[in-house]
């Protein structure tokens, strides 16, 4: 690892000041990124470590609206208990944070340290290869190389998955997020946080150099509302998914009024799919109409050599989140 300076900040106006600095990145519980400064993937000058300030970060509280603010620095185990977020219109949040890696993990990761985390590709986390999303080499090696755990759709010129199980029931929820920049707060939609077409050369995220996010934020939900989530891995232990859906249904008088569908670990990026939810709307919920909005989420897949199996699995896996959503 390289030397670098170390911002144990007293307040947020300190944390900016010091993420204002070039070649700063910003810490929250630490496990993603001390990963990557280990493999030498990110050799900051100064990090910033948000810890400290608990008071502004962290925490769940129901707002004036109804609506729920989550602070960056919650961890996923109070995201999986708190009271807050125990109706059905919060399942598959909770259901999402629940199957993420183990307890230690838990513990300690952060709400935006698990929406913002990098690629596990394992080409673009090992210095040893010259991959185009690190800045290494002129091509995606996963592409003609080992790509069992990657892109199935969305891609263009990198194959990597967008790892995060949270990602998807907070899109589904409509959620927003705030950030801190300079003199700037700045409040947008959770699908804003993501490359519209991912390319190698995009980060993971859409924020800029030294943009602190604060806080989550979910609009109040209608009480016939519920969301879930369902995965698929290899393992039982600490995998990450190797596809993913969450669901937001709304039902009335038995049938489906709203609904809306996110992919996770299929593509670059979480991938909203609203032709699929559409076909939900105005129908009872039946087996034959799940397995039909399941062929239609993976309509235009276009898998790789070792990776053909994540469209049966997955659309499995969309019947699955279905299935929960209207029982
Ligand atoms: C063994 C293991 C298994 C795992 N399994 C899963 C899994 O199954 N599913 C899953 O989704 N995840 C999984 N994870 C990933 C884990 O959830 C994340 O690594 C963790 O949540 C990151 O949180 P952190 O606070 O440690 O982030 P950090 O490592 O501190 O930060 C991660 C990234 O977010 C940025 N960042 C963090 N906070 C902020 C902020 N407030 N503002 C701006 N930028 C910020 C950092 O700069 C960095 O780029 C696993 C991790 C491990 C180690």
């Amino acid at each position: 690892m390289k030397p670098f300076s170390y911002v144990v900040p007293k307040s947020l106006d300190e944390a900016k000041a010091a993420a204002a600095q070039p070649n700063t990145l910003i810490k929250g519980a630490g496990l993603d990124i001390v990963d990557r400064m280990k493999e030498r993937l990110q050799t900051p000058a100064t990090i910033v470590n948000l810890l400290p300030l608990k008071d502004e970060l962290k925490g769940i509280t129901v707002e004036a609206d109804g609506g729920i603010r989550i602070g960056a620095l919650t961890t996923l185990t109070e995201i999986e208990n708190h009271e807050a977020l125990q109706g059905a219109q919060f399942e598959g949040l909770v259901g999402a944070a629940r199957t993420t890696g183990t307890p230690q993990v838990r513990n300690r990761g952060t709400i935006a340290g698990n929406i913002l985390q990098f690629t596990r590709c394992w080409y673009v986390r090992s210095e040893a290869f010259h991959c185009l999303h690190g800045g290494r080499g002129p091509t995606c090696l996963a592409m003609t190389g080992q790509n069992r755990y990657h892109a199935v759709m969305g891609w263009s010129d990198c194959v990597r998955v967008h790892p995060s199980n949270l990602a998807p029931p907070l899109l589904t929820l409509d959620a927003e997020y705030t950030t801190v920049i300079g003199k700037e707060t700045r409040r947008r939609k959770f699908a804003e946080l993501f490359p519209e077409e991912p390319r190698a050369e995009n980060p993971e995220h859409t924020l800029d150099d030294g943009e602190i996010v604060t806080a989550i934020h979910i609009p109040q939900q209608s009480k016939n509302a519920r969301c879930t989530y369902a995965e698929s891995r290899e393992k039982q232990s600490f995998d990450w998914a190797t596809t993913a859906c969450a669901i937001r249904i709304v039902m009335a008088g038995g049938k489906i009024t709203e609904a809306s569908m996110v992919l996770g670990a299929v593509a670059p990026v979480p991938m909203p799919r609203p032709q699929a939810a559409a076909m939900l709307i105005g129908k009872e919920p039946s087996t034959k109409l799940f397995r039909r909005v399941a062929e239609k989420a993976f309509q235009g897949a276009a898998p790789l050599a070792h990776n053909a199996f994540k469209l049966p699995i997955g659309k499995a896996v969309v019947r699955d989140a279905l299935e929960q959503a209207t029982r």
